[in-house]
């Protein structure tokens, strides 16, 4: 169990009743919450407050968005993207965060999945977007901030939706909507297979905000002002709550960073001095590595740093430790996309503080036990590396139109498979030591090999294929394929790797290379046995 004592979470109030409560501390000030490092467009919290109310309006009123109804947000981040989040939550709506990158097939995909009757976009992608669109019948809202971008027929104006006069919450407060219902629905592989819808509802959230802002391991405050840097993608759940939603509660000023740059991340930490960021582990290792950022000075703001989505190296955190002379803490945390998504975090106040390599403590509410590998049966003792299950008001709901997935995921008493291996120690600290699902992290972001199995079983030439995840020194990790040919067919692995390109965005390429063989290896039943081709690396 977490060592920390269980915190009260409410089963009866809705994610955007919490948010408000929190945001409606800071409407008489002119407090910025958002701006962007790139175009210093900026919102402050009455501001947010107002515009996301008359967007909630214009989707209830004006386009008869019924409650629980789904809406897609394919933004980078940018001001307006919690605006649009608090609106979507507000008039009752379900919300599926798309990575803005993705291509055309990717988006529509989710698009379908998700069962979105609104797209939130960039102006850029109007025309690229419109014919998905109109195929399924989905009402497009553009961000446009560039006058010389028009908008095509039917493409509504982002801008003209949230400049309205003030309005009154109660018109359009949801009366159907329960805790129980899905508030986020992100995608993700799970354990194995195709990316899945993870339902996550607003108990599921709200308790994750408050286990996240439990003091002992809080990294924000509301004593200070805090400066968060905000460059880990919104679509992505880390970025999602740890940074955007958290932060706001916390009455933080967030620099949104629409794509990350080393240049704007050095400009970040120069022009806006920080307090604290999340980030991944590269981002770790750009700073203590690139020649540009001037370490301490570039950091003398800074207080601490949290890491996450994918293990950090030792070396990583000792050589942060030694440039910054141990002035600024480096946290790292664990979790996943079907856990809210944080089940752990180190904390220098718990017994032993920070240990290297560690993933630090379970968060309030949440329980977690390791499972012999070799023996399911065998629940294992301190030290011993096995599965690691988790239990908490954080677990999703299940994922959406998928029976089978939930339930080879969540047992019937609770627990969540997280596929990671690992272990705990005397003093509770738990260790990510491997990975046994087929999940890759690229540069922290998740990779399914399904999915590109799938795509790349398209291709002429090939016969079978299997991909796994290598490592990478840049990336992390990256997806590398083995390609059984085609019989008398010319194909090199440039051209499986050109075809690749054309599908996905830009993290899922196979810069782990393509590798021909004879043969995939495979169990009787046809699963791939994705150890054997470790073994040819
Ligand atoms: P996602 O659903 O994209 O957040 O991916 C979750 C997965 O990322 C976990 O199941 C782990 O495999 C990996 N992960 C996240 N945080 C860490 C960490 N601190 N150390 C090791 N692996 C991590």
């Amino acid at each position: 169990s977490s060592p920390v004592a269980d915190i009260n979470i409410p089963n009866n109030i809705l994610l955007p009743e919490y948010l408000l409560e929190k945001i409606n501390k800071w409407t008489d000030t002119d407090k910025v919450a958002v701006e962007c490092i790139e175009t210093k467009r900026k919102y402050t919290y009455p501001q947010i407050r107002k515009s996301s109310l008359s967007l909630a309006h214009f989707l209830q009123k004006s386009l008869k968005l019924k409650e629980k109804y789904g809406v897609a947000i394919l933004l980078p981040n940018l001001p307006e993207y919690p605006i649009i989040l608090l609106a979507s939550m507000q008039a009752g709506l379900r919300i599926s965060t798309i990575n803005s990158n993705y291509t055309k097939d990717e988006v529509k995909r989710q698009l379908i999945d998700s069962k979105a009757k609104v797209l939130f976009a960039n102006a850029e992608r109007d025309k690229e977007l419109r014919s998905i669109c109109d195929d399924l019948r989905i009402q497009l809202i553009a961000l446009k901030t560039h006058s010389n971008v028009t908008l095509s027929n039917g493409t509504i104006n982002l801008f003209d939706c949230i400049t309205s006069s003030s309005k009154n919450l109660e018109e359009i407060y949801p009366t159907s909507v329960t805790s129980d219902d899905v508030v986020i629905l992100p995608f993700s592989s799970g354990t194995t297979g195709l990316p899945k819808g993870v339902q996550l509802t607003h108990y599921n959230l709200v308790a994750n905000l408050m286990q996240t802002s439990a003091k002992e391991f809080d990294i924000v405050t509301e004593d200070t002002d805090e400066t968060i840097l905000a460059f880990l993608p919104f679509f992505h759940l880390y970025g999602f709550m740890l940074v955007l939603l958290h932060g706001l509660t916390r009455g933080a000023k967030l620099v949104t960073f629409p794509k990350f740059t080393s240049q704007h991340f050095i400009d970040g930490l120069r022009l806006y001095r920080p307090t604290v960021f999340h980030c991944t582990p590269p981002v770790v290792h750009l700073m203590t590595t690139n020649p540009h950022v001037k370490l301490p000075d570039d950091l003398q703001s800074l207080r601490t740093i949290l890491s996450g989505a994918a293990p950090l190296s030792e070396a990583d955190v000792e050589r942060f430790k030694e440039v910054t002379k141990g002035k600024v803490d480096i946290l790292q945390s664990y979790g996943m996309t079907e856990v809210s998504p944080l089940a752990t975090i180190q904390s220098k106040v718990l017994k032993g503080g920070i240990k290297i390599g560690g993933g630090g403590f379970l968060v309030p509410n949440t329980q977690a036990k390791f499972i012999s590998i070799a023996n399911p049966n065998q629940v294992l003792g301190v030290k011993e590396n096995g599965e690691l299950f988790l239990r908490g008001p954080q677990v999703m709901k299940g994922y959406l139109d998928n029976p089978e997935a939930t339930k080879a995921t969540i047992t019937d008493d609770g627990w969540l498979r997280t596929g990671d291996v690992g272990h705990y120690d005397e003093d509770g600290h738990i260790f990510i030591t491997d990975r046994l699902k087929e999940l890759i992290k690229v540069q922290g972001f998740p990779v399914a090999p399904a999915e590109l199995e799938g795509l790349i079983r398209d291709h002429p030439s090939v016969e079978d294929v299997a991909v796994i995840g290598v490592k990478h020194e840049k990336l992390g990790e990256a997806p590398k394929a083995f390609v059984v040919k085609r019989k008398n067919v010319q194909v090199k692995p440039e051209d499986i790797q050109e075809f690749i390109k054309a599908h996905v965005v830009k993290y899922k390429h196979l810069a782990g290379g393509v590798t021909f063989v004879d043969d995939i290896p495979k169990t009787p039943s046809g699963k791939i046995l994705r150890k054997e081709l470790k073994k040819l690396i």
